[in-house]
């Protein structure tokens, strides 16, 4: 069936395959299938335009930390990148010029918000419910991403706020700042970069910090037209640089499982740049981290602790003890009085909302599958879900390296196994024990990490077991090498319905 004229406009649509999500993943999927000659598909996006989280992000500051031309599509190099850490309305621009260069916009059912996915065991096909309508289809993939629903902190009184208040990723574009008391909640990657920001115009910011966070500089510096215009003649020297982007990357990964001398370079250059940024003492202290370098992000700022050193900025390390109608109460007693308040506490990444959503075998929840942390055969593949592949899922993300890199491994992987269950007719599911071996081996891989035994509590390990189950804990060389193309090895595979009655 030709998804173009089918959408939304029956009852039931039927496609062959559904995409939930248009973000880089969702996005990427569908070019991969167009570009494979594939056009049965259709992908849902709860939202009125394609872009995920570089979407929704729309904060003052707002950057990939990870180099663009490594931070984007292997298969779509774009040399016209404006500097080397590319700002989000140019990485907004690039997927939306993705979607449009590569025909997928036809292919996307705006405003559709998943509502429930369940298997239809009797006739083997995915039904979706959706706000705009009922989407069916052999196959289901989920790209709804892990940085897609805002986690708001649960600090009593937040309500009572007279003032405004939002989240770093629902910026209110209306506000005005400029002359307002402010405060940020959270020091993390969004908020270290919309801290400088506020702090230019703001009457007085305070930022509320909860662990502090290692920084090292950022190299950055705009691409002169000469360069865009080399990367542009001689496609090469762009793929030469994304290589060499990407093993720099990778020689990182030994920091992360605390080999000696890779923890101390690394160490000593956090170290020295909040020593040469941060004359004054007491603030230095404030600002120096409590647990193993790379158990949480490391972040890249060269204007974060400058911010901080402004005669108009307040970094509040006391703790919050709750919030009223004017402002904040610390736990020392004292009140900070505030016009306006931005949460940058990041998002529900442990517990993914939409595995609320999706119904396999048994109309069990995937999130009822996941209540002690998400695991998935490949990293992508769960069993009691057939023909069911999740994006950036369980353990696929990275403490360094481009996440786009995870998501063409996995894109590659589901095309591969979509083409399998559409080709050939049949149902794969992986098998229960194959499901458990590979998600040991993965956590036996975990241990030893700093992320595991860094010492700092993060989003990477699931909160109730304390496993890791965000991140990948090995070489992202290794993940493709081991999650890069679809095997049957682990998979129950069976003649579908329709097949069998052929
Ligand atoms: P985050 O890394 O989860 O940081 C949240 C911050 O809020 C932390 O400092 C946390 O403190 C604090 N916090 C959370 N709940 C709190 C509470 N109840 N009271 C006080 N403080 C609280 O979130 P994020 O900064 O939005 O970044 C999330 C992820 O998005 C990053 O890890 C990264 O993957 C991605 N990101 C990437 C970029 C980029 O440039 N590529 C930019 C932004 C975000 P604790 O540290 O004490 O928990």
């Amino acid at each position: 069936m030709n998804a173009y004229n089918t959408k939304a406009e029956s009852p039931v649509t039927q496609t062959a395959v559904l995409i939930i999500g248009s973000g880089f993943s969702g996005l990427g999927m569908a070019v991969s299938l167009k570009r494979e000659g594939k056009h049965d598909f259709i992908v849902l996006e709860r939202a009125t335009e394609v872009g995920g989280t570089w979407r929704d992000n729309t904060y003052p500051g707002a950057a990939c930390d990870i180099q663009s031309h490594l931070y984007s599509y292997s298969f779509k190099p774009n040399p016209r990148w404006s500097r080397v850490y590319a700002p989000q309305p140019e990485i907004l621009d690039y997927l939306r010029r993705t979607a449009q260069e590569e025909q997928i916009l036809g292919h996307v059912q705006f405003g559709a918000a998943v509502e429930r996915a369940s298997w239809d065991a009797t006739r083997q096909i995915w039904v979706v419910q959706t706000s705009v309508g009922v989407f069916e289809a052999p196959v289901l993939i989920s790209a709804a991403g892990h940085l897609s629903d805002p986690s708001y902190p649960d600090i009593p009184g937040i309500a009572r706020f007279k003032g405004q208040v939002f989240h770093s990723a629902k910026w209110d574009h209306s506000c005005d700042w400029a002359g307002k008391r402010v405060g940020v909640i959270g020091t993390g990657a969004s908020a270290i970069q919309i801290v400088p920001q506020l702090a230019r115009t703001a009457k007085h910011l305070t930022v509320f910090q909860r662990s502090a966070p290692y920084v090292i500089p950022r190299r950055d510096h705009v691409y002169s037209d000469a360069e865009q215009g080399m990367f542009e003649r001689f496609p090469e020297t762009m793929q030469e640089l994304r290589d060499e982007l990407f093993w720099g990357n990778e020689s990182r990964f030994p920091q992360r499982r605390q080999v000696p001398t890779f923890i101390e370079m690394i160490r000593g250059m956090a170290a020295s740049h909040l020593q040469a940024e941060v004359p004054d003492e007491a603030l230095r202290k404030k600002l120096t981290p409590h647990y193993a370098i790379g158990c949480k992000r490391i972040l890249i700022s060269n204007d974060y602790y400058p911010a901080l050193m402004q005669p108009n900025v307040d970094l509040e390390t006391a703790g919050i003890e709750c919030i009223d109608e004017t402002g904040v109460l610390l736990k020392s007693g004292e009140k900070v009085e505030l016009d306006l308040l931005v949460v940058a506490t990041g998002f529900e990444a442990t517990e993914l909302p939409i595995a609320e959503l999706i119904h396999g075998v048994g109309g069990q929840s995937l999130a009822h599958k996941w209540k002690d942390g998400g695991h998935a055969f490949a990293c992508t593949t769960v069993s009691g879900f057939p023909n069911f592949f999740f994006m950036l899922g369980p353990n696929t993300g990275l403490g360094a390296g481009s996440m786009i890199f995870m998501i063409e491994t996995q894109i590659n992987y589901i095309r591969e196994g979509a083409g399998y269950v559409l080709d050939r007719g049949v149902v794969v599911e992986p098998d229960a024990q194959a499901e458990i071996d590979y998600t040991d081996s993965i956590q036996q891989r975990s241990q030893g990490t700093v992320w595991v035994s860094g010492g700092c509590s993060s989003w990477y390990l699931h909160p109730g077991s304390g496993k890791l189950t965000a991140l990948w804990p090995d070489f992202m060389s290794q993940f493709r090498k081991e999650n890069g193309s679809f095997r049957t090895e682990g998979y129950n595979v069976r003649p579908s319905v329709a097949a069998a009655q052929a």
